[in-house]
């Protein structure tokens, strides 16, 4: 995605999703970009109200069309969300893997 594809995307975001768990709406500042590529961007909603973190993935369509997938449901990130995102990574840029590698 390119800057001004980024940008849609976090508006995109900004304006439709609400926290599932406590149904608070996110901030612009409370939305990050975890990685992208191509045609897809992975970010991370961190509830500013509740502190849930969710992962979605915005795909840019054809013209300015994003599709938005929810990746958790649950409250907690999954294994399985995290290997997700490291297939995601696979295809990009190795610079994100740094986040997945430190451990706190
Ligand atoms: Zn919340």
């Amino acid at each position: 995605m390119n800057l001004k594809e980024i940008r849609s995307a976090i508006k995109f975001v900004h304006k439709t999703c609400k926290c599932i768990e406590c149904k608070k709406s996110y901030l612009m500042d409370n939305i990050h970009i975890i990685a992208t590529n191509g045609k897809e961007s992975l970010m991370e909603l961190k509830c500013p109200k509740c502190k849930l973190s969710v992962i979605v993935s915005v795909t840019s369509g054809l013209e300015h069309e994003l599709e938005l997938q929810d990746h958790t449901s649950t409250s907690a990130i999954s294994k399985n969300d995290i290997l997700d995102i490291k297939n995601f990574l696979t295809k990009f840029d190795g610079n994100f893997k740094k986040l997945f590698n430190t451990k706190k």
